[in-house]
């Protein structure tokens, strides 16, 4: 993504404690109170600019949403388009996936979107992108029993790379779809890259992986 620099965004962050979570470690394994209900949680790593976290909280009312992003200039997009909406089923958090496990506990989360994920082409780069396996791994620790992971990308090479590292983790491959605008899925909610790049005529790759079955 490309970095408009907002020296104030850390700033109005801040001002905004309800909204992007100053604390997160403090909240492990306690979030559901911070919601006030024991609905599931869904979490977005690189939520961007916020617009599929903000549509997916208005259409789902009874799921409780967390939007994680690294930069602080692309985040106060998201807290925006929170402060205007008011959703009571939204947080965000200024953070890095890496640290997934200081902020959730064991099983606490149902699903974890990844939507058009930074792909790291370069071979020496894959230890950074969000489908390798030692973030495999700590997804694995965050999700429930039968939590799953929800993937979208318009980059052929990084979906496939996907399928092969989320298969040989242990993952189990639900739900394929290789041209995601042409299936018949319905309820599909775009991100900001998704209308970008599918307006250029992008193909757009979709994948659901549940959780590694559990050994009894
Ligand atoms: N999901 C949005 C969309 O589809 O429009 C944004 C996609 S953008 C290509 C990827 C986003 O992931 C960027 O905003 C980037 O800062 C964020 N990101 C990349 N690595 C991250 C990490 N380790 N932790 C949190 N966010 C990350």
């Amino acid at each position: 993504m490309r970095l408009r620099n907002k020296p104030w965004a850390k700033d109005k962050i801040a001002a905004y404690p309800q909204y992007v979570i100053p604390d997160p470690e403090a909240r492990r394994g306690r979030w559901h109170e911070l919601f006030g209900n024991d609905r599931p949680i869904h979490i977005e790593i690189g939520t961007g600019k916020g617009k599929f976290i903000t549509e997916m909280a208005k259409l789902h009312p009874d799921v409780n949403f967390i939007g994680i992003e690294l930069y602080p200039s692309v985040l106060v997009s998201a807290l925006d388009k929170l402060i205007e909406s008011e959703l009571p089923n939204v947080r965000l958090l200024n953070a890095n996936a890496k640290d997934l496990t200081t902020f959730f506990a064991d099983g606490e989360i149902a699903r974890i979107y990844l939507n058009f994920s930074d792909p790291w082409p370069k071979k020496r780069h894959e230890k950074r992108r969000l489908t390798y396996r030692d973030f495999l791994a700590l997804y694995d620790r965050i999700l429930s029993a039968d939590g799953d992971i929800h993937l979208k990308t318009d980059n052929q090479s990084f979906f496939e790379y996907s399928l092969v590292s989320l298969s040989q983790y242990g993952f189990v491959l639900a739900a394929v779809q290789l041209d995601l605008h042409r299936s018949d899925i319905v309820g599909n909610v775009m991100t900001e890259y998704e209308e970008k790049f599918s307006a250029k005529g992008n193909r757009i790759y979709r994948c659901e992986a549940l959780r590694p079955p559990q050994q009894s």
